[in-house]
């Protein structure tokens, strides 16, 4: 099928290698000349596993394009846009700049049949208000959310959990639901649930499943906050509660918190939507889901402080990690570097590390200091921070090793990804989040 996807980003530029895999014909359209030059030469922008292999593939087999002419999603039968919906500069709502831009750009190429499928996350009732511009060319505006996770993103669009499609109401658009089945062919052929719902569901589903998982990691970083207060170990909580099913292990560690380009501002945008829609006191527990989650940057921060004798000023600190989480070069609302950033303002000598984000963090904190390599980042170090669970801090990482480059003893995990038992044996001051 003709595929055209507007907005190669971390969400965009996955989505059309991945199609083309698949064996669709695609365009990729961005408005940035330097990115798609990256795509079009097989190049991936950004660190995703197994994208550069996909986009070689799909380039070298002339099946995937990119280019920054909007002209060139004439033809496709389905568009896809996946472009950018940030926090709003002077609020908590989405910006929704983009997204209208995209349908502006967009709809003088649509055809009379074509669908148009939104991918980006927008507050619900977006859709309704983009369907006249989309319907005036004959063509169908459906919502198809995308649950990918930075670090599986390939993964995760080629053999996606589910499958929402949001489509309106009458023949068009059990007619679209049809088209999209057959773009995710191999995907639905394997049994992946296929949920067709109404447009304005389809875009809750997203900003729901993005709610729910925030306030998970907030709930277990509160126990944190409790067991602090009371000297219980919420790790073993965590694993103990985790074992009902009902509730289950994952994202229940406790530690610095979420970020990156989704969760935060996702939680914010629905936040201000519900409010918009008079029902602001139905999630305005996402307000303190959010709350909790800034609260614990500060307390790393307060950790290291209290680890140092709340004498930071000339301390060498390392931290381990930049990006927002591991496989992952995006360090857009990164708790890390949000903790690396504070240490600096309080004069400690900071510097940062991190196998796949430095260029990202260097561009944005240009006053902190990044040493590439682990072993020299941790070298006369008066203490370090683990803030990302990269496999080279978190697993490769020895006490024996570290003592051999830094000078002082204390570690701080804000990961609670170390074994503490084998920190302390070798000699180290280990502190975790919400620990003993
Ligand atoms: P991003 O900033 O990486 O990419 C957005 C891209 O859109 C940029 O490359 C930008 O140049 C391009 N763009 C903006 N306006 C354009 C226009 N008029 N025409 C063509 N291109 C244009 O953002 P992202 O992380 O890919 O996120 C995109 C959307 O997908 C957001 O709504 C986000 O919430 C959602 N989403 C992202 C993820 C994720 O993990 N990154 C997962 C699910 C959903």
């Amino acid at each position: 099928m003709k595929i055209s996807v507007i907005g190669c980003g971390y969400l965009g530029a996955v989505h059309a290698a991945a199609m083309a895999s698949i064996g669709h014909d695609v365009v990729g359209i961005d408005l940035d000349p330097d990115k798609i030059a990256s795509l079009s030469a097989g190049e991936a922008p950004f660190f995703e596993p197994g994208l550069p292999e996909i986009l070689k593939q799909g380039v070298a087999s002339g099946r995937l394009r990119f280019t920054t002419d909007m002209s060139e999603a004439r033809g496709a039968a389905v568009h896809f846009v996946g472009v950018g919906t940030p926090q709003k500069k002077d609020g908590y709502a989405a910006d929704l700049t983009y997204v209208n831009a995209a349908f502006a750009e967009l709809a003088p190429y649509l055809s009379s049949g074509d669908i148009v499928a939104g991918k980006s996350t927008v507050p619900v009732g977006t859709a309704a208000t983009l369907t006249p511009i989309v319907e005036s060319a004959g063509a169908t505006l459906v919502w198809n959310p995308e649950f990918l996770r930075e670090g599986f993103a390939v993964k995760d669009t080629i053999d996606p959990d589910r499958l929402v499609v949001g489509v309106p109401a009458g023949d068009a658009g059990e007619t679209a639901a049809d088209v999209l089945r057959e773009v995710y062919a191999p995907a639905v052929a394997k049994g992946t649930p296929f949920l067709v719902t109404d447009l304005a569901t389809s875009e809750l589903v997203k900003v729901a499943a993005n709610a729910f998982l925030a306030t998970k990691i907030s709930f277990i970083n509160a126990m944190a906050e409790i067991a602090e207060a009371t000297g219980a170990d919420v790790t073993q909580l965590a694993e103990a509660i985790g074992h009902d099913v009902r509730i289950g292990r994952r994202f229940l560690g406790a530690g610095i918190g979420f970020g990156g380009g989704c969760l935060p501002k996702d939680i914010r945008a629905f936040a201000a939507r519900a409010e918009e829609l008079g029902r602001g006191e139905s999630v305005g527990f996402l307000r303190e889901v959010d709350a909790i989650n800034l609260r614990r940057r500060e307390r790393a921060v307060t950790l290291v402080l209290d680890a140092l004798d709340r004498d930071v000023v000339g301390k060498r600190i390392t931290v381990l990690g930049a990006a927002f989480k591991p496989h992952s070069d995006d360090i857009r609302d990164s708790p890390a570097l949000d903790v690396a950033v504070r240490l600096r303002g309080l004069g400690a000598d900071v510097v940062v590390t991190d196998p796949q984000a430095i260029e990202n963090a260097r561009r944005q904190h240009p006053q902190l200091t990044y040493v590439e390599d682990r072993d020299e980042a941790l070298r006369g170090a008066d203490a370090v921070i683990l803030v990302t669970e990269w496999d080279e801090y978190r697993r490769d990482l020895s006490p024996e090793h570290a003592s051999s480059l830094t000078v002082g003893r204390v570690i701080v995990d804000g990961r609670n990804g170390l074994d503490a038992a084998a920190w302390r044996a070798a000699g180290w001051t280990y502190v975790g989040m919400g620990r003993p």
